[in-house]
């Protein structure tokens, strides 16, 4: 029978599991260390009757080991609302652990790392989406989830980037606010067939394009995911000059001229099952780099090439020794308070609802 890495408290069979996994990537001695952790994480688990929640970008030692589920943003959202288990020890960035917050009040939600930022996060806030709210009055607001808690609470529905288009498209609205990613934005505008513009709110400012006279379907914002951004259509021809056979994915925060220059767009769960389901001879994923490590232990018959030049500094910062230090020491407990909570829960389950139907 298979060992359940994700409740064994044996440090060797939990070991021989991940050499079995990751053995052509992480080095011997760093493997033992890796397992040693694990099964003292899972001990804390049981002790603690804690559950972990993982991101598809976490490490390969920690993705392969002790997390109770795993998977995208919107998984996540959905699995933060039924998980067992208290505490939740989140790993991933803070504006997911504050999802995990705001859906599950009643329980301790810890971050192992004191910061676990985002540029998308961090490029927008409340403040802001009522200063658009007073710009476009009546307009629904739609916003990727990858914001605090603030701007959720400003929100009337959100979304993530595997079901931006079809929670534009369910609000039957002529026009949307969709904020913040600006290429997310541009990705949903091309694949609607929707006209575009990203206003500035200071009236000093030229309209950066954007007529205010002019009906435009969509209104966007300038956040930029600063490790998507980073790829550019000059890296898919390199590689694909190198490797004629390669299939490229993209994430729809990548520029729309990444995305076209691409054979294949999707969120991190998509990209996922697409490299599972296809038959190329190898593989390139324009998204942070950990995910072709964490897709080749689970499928070895898959070749990546991999631009890991490219990292997310934030997601980077979570490991199976913080995810020990998270249980042993109650780090980071993360708060939203209210009314706050409560009004961005009511954006979050708007798209919950649109993705899943009535809970
Ligand atoms: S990969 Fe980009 S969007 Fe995701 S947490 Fe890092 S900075 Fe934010």
């Amino acid at each position: 029978m298979r060992l359940d890495t994700r409740t064994t408290t044996d440090a060797d069979a939990m070991y021989e599991a991940l050499r079995a996994r990751l053995a052509d990537m992480v080095p011997d001695f760093e493997l033992r260390h890796k397992a040693e952790v694990a099964a003292e994480v899972n001990r804390l688990k049981a002790e603690r009757n804690a559950v972990v929640l993982g991101h598809n970008y976490m490490e390969a030692a920690l993705f392969h080991s002790v997390c109770d589920y795993k998977g995208d943003s919107l998984q996540l959202s959905r699995l933060a609302a039924e998980a067992p288990g208290d505490p939740i020890v989140f790993c991933g960035v803070r504006f997911m652990a504050e999802t995990a917050k705001i859906l599950s009040p009643e329980k301790t939600v810890l971050l192992p790392t004191a910061r676990g930022g985002c540029s998308l996060a961090e490029s927008i806030t409340g403040a802001d989406v009522r200063r658009l709210r007073q710009k476009y009055p009546g307009v629904p607001v739609v916003t990727y989830v990858n914001t605090y808690a603030d701007v959720k609470a400003e929100t009337d529905v959100c979304c993530t980037s595997s079901n931006a288009v079809q929670v534009v498209e369910s609000l039957e609205s002529d026009q949307v606010i969709f904020l913040p990613d600006e290429f997310l934005a541009l990705n949903v505008a091309r694949e609607t067939g929707k006209s575009i513009t990203f206003p500035t709110l200071d009236p000093e400012m030229p309209q950066n394009g954007g007529d205010p006279n002019i009906h435009y379907d969509l209104v966007g914002w300038h956040g930029r995911c600063e490790v998507h951004e980073q790829f550019t259509t000059e890296d898919v021809v390199a590689v694909r000059r190198q490797f004629p056979d390669v299939m490229v994915l993209a994430h729809p925060e990548c520029s729309p001229d990444v995305v076209e220059a691409s054979d294949f767009v999707g969120s991190t769960s998509a990209l996922i099952r697409s490299v599972q389901e296809a038959d190329a001879s190898r593989y390139l994923l324009l998204t942070e780099c950990s995910m072709a490590d964490n897709i080749v232990a689970e499928n070895p018959d898959k070749e990546m090439v991999r631009l890991c030049s490219v990292r997310c500094p934030h997601m980077n910062q979570i490991t199976l020794e913080n995810v020990q230090n998270a249980l042993l020491h109650n780090h980071y407990e993360v708060d939203v308070p209210e009314p706050a909570r409560t009004r961005a829960r009511a954006s979050i389950e708007r798209m919950l609802e649109i993705s899943f139907g009535p809970r």
